[in-house]
């Protein structure tokens, strides 16, 4: 009664499209809900996701809710995501696309969910990481934990430009390991976007060396 005086004033509006929330409806429209377009991942286990890794890493599984397109929702979304104070929004869409994975299937194999870091810099700026605001809902629904193991050691990932061997050699660098919890398990690694996968790239050569036995990959959204 009290919610229904407040939205009378101040509506409250979705964060994909600025259209006014219904009853019921949490952060994002149903509209924008079905304008979005899946990424149907989990359907074809060689995706265009996965590929982005071939001949440069392992990865069992790579999976992402949307397609990230420009000047689509998806990039709204993850724009309020990111600068506009909006942490929910991640647990929100966590939660959400896990109910979707767990409707397709009961089964998945992942045994612990690890977000990329923030640099601390950084996330003393924004205040959190959306990486693990989407990974705490993912974990709520799927009922796995996460865990933080992951460290950003250098603020900027500056890598596209160099060759296959000078990343690798550039790797420790970037991330390190902080728990031993990641050794001989199944990693979720959890990002908010996936462009070219440099990124994971990096992160899963850390796990790896620190004994994960198996890194999947899971984010919000993927470019094609
Ligand atoms: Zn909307």
């Amino acid at each position: 009664m009290i919610d229904d005086f407040i939205s009378l004033f101040f509506p409250r509006l979705c964060l994909g499209c600025n259209g006014t929330l219904l009853k019921g409806e949490k952060q994002v429209c149903i509209h924008c809900y079905t304008n979005a377009e899946n990424t149907d991942s989990h359907l074809d286990k060689e995706n265009f996701i996965k590929q982005k890794f071939y001949g440069k890493v392992d990865v069992s599984l790579a999976l992402a809710y949307f397609v990230f397109l420009k000047g689509g929702i998806v990039q709204h979304l993850l724009h309020n995501l990111k600068y506009e104070n909006q942490p929910e929004l991640g647990l929100e869409l966590g939660m959400r696309y896990a109910s979707e994975l767990l409707n397709y299937s009961e089964e998945w194999p992942f045994e612990l969910i690890v977000p990329v870091p923030l640099h601390r810099s950084k996330l003393k700026l924004r205040g959190y990481n959306q990486s693990e605001e989407f990974a705490n809902g993912l974990a709520c629904t799927l009922n796995i934990p996460v865990n933080n193991a992951l460290k950003r050691i250098k603020a900027t990932t500056t890598q596209t430009s160099k060759s296959k061997l000078e990343r690798w050699k550039n790797v420790d660098q970037i991330f390190e390991v902080i728990d031993k919890e990641v050794v001989g398990k199944h990693i979720l690694l959890v990002d908010d976007v996936i462009t070219t996968g440099s990124t994971l790239e990096s992160c899963i050569q850390t796990l790896n060396a620190a004994g994960a036995s198996e890194v999947s990959v899971m984010a919000i959204a993927a470019a094609k």
